[in-house]
């Protein structure tokens, strides 16, 4: 059974020496009265919470991502098959998603949200680490909840190609909304919101929005902070929403950056809300009878970067903090 261990603590930007393979063996078969699930690892998902949980465990940000523990494999989201099963719900050849270790093979112990079996088939199965999984919860939950649009709304999406990003910007043109996404590269302003904009070549963030949006914006869905945030907030309308999904510029950063323009939040009466896509599963049953069948009729699409092989997890984790994914990344560990 091939493992990724989580050696220690990372301070600053992590690296490839963070991370350790090893090799362990593992009985295929679960002992008598076991209650948990045997499980073969099909596919992998990297995430940027995962660098949260990759830091100094400390109770602000433990309170959403639990800190990883040392010395065992790395916890992520993926889509696994059923070997052996002690739980009356889940049978040998069932599918799932949920929380596994990096490694070929899991036993895992099934509790409320952990995992969820997958009934739907017909669309690929690498989807529920992104779209019908835990980033397109996101989204959802993000957008439609957090959120709260009306038609003809103005909507700002940053990190706008990724796994949550890309679905953001497609449920806002759903709606209606007149959407704008900003990326890091040229390749990844082909998203088909309304207007994009590559925040690495804009010398001054706030004009490449005021260009984008004169009239200001309605909706922000935050998912990187820093620089982008202080920009967002002075192009806000009155009364606009910021739903704080993310802020990936400041996981690798020991001291967080400052945001300027926090006295604009009263001057124009802006609506800020972080949200955990934990606290919104119970939904998640609704999420798939909303999303499948704009998938099915082709009205939602999805991007995904799949690398293959169990030893790329780590520089395709890494790459997430250097915009090296297009879309959603993950590895495949095994096809079936
Ligand atoms: P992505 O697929 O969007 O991958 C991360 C992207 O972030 C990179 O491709 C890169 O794109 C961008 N990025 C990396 N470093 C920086 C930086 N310093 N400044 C600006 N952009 C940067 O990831 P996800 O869609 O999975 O996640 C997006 C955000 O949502 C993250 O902040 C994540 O933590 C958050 N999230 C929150 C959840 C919640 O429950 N609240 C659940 C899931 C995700 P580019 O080339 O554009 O720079």
């Amino acid at each position: 059974n091939k493992q990724i261990i989580f050696p220690d603590y990372v301070r600053g930007f992590p690296k490839e020496s963070n991370f350790k393979l090893t090799t362990t063996t593992i009985d295929l078969q679960l002992p008598e009265g076991s209650t948990s699930v045997l499980v073969k690892n099909l596919y992998l998902s990297c995430d940027p919470y995962m660098r949260i949980c990759m830091g100094k465990p400390e109770p602000l940000s433990s309170s959403l991502v639990p800190p990883y523990e040392t010395g065992v494999p790395i916890v992520g989201l993926g889509v696994s098959k059923v070997i052996d099963s002690g739980h009356p719900d889940y049978k040998k050849g069932d599918l799932l998603w949920g929380l596994v270790g990096w490694e070929e093979y899991s036993v895992i112990t099934l509790t409320l949200y952990s995992h969820f079996k997958i009934h739907h088939t017909d669309v690929p199965l690498s989807y529920y680490t992104g779209l019908l999984g835990m980033p397109g919860m996101t989204a959802y939950a993000g957008f439609y909840e957090v959120c709260s649009p009306k038609k003809g709304e103005t909507v700002f999406v940053s990190a706008a190609s990724g796994a949550v990003g890309q679905l953001v910007g497609q449920f806002a043109k759903l709606m209606g909304c007149y959407v704008v996404g900003s990326a890091g590269s040229k390749e990844k302003k082909k998203f088909g919101f309304n207007d994009a904009f590559n925040y690495k070549e804009e010398k001054d963030l706030s004009a490449a929005l005021k260009r984008c949006f004169p009239e200001g914006i309605d909706i922000y869905f935050e998912n990187v902070g820093g620089k982008m945030l202080d920009a967002v907030l002075i192009n806000m309308k009155l009364h606009g929403r910021v739903a704080v999904c993310g802020m990936i510029s400041q996981y690798n950063l020991e001291d967080p950056e400052g945001v300027h323009n926090l006295p604009t939040i009263l001057y124009k009466r802006i609506q800020i809300q972080g949200f955990g896509v934990c606290d919104f599963y119970d939904k998640y049953p609704k999420f798939l009878d909303f999303v499948l069948p704009h998938i099915r009729e082709g009205r939602i699409t999805y991007v995904e970067d799949i690398a293959e092989g169990f030893e790329s997890g780590p520089s395709c984790l890494l790459g997430l903090f250097e915009g090296k994914n297009v879309g959603n990344q993950l590895f495949v560990v095994a096809r079936e």
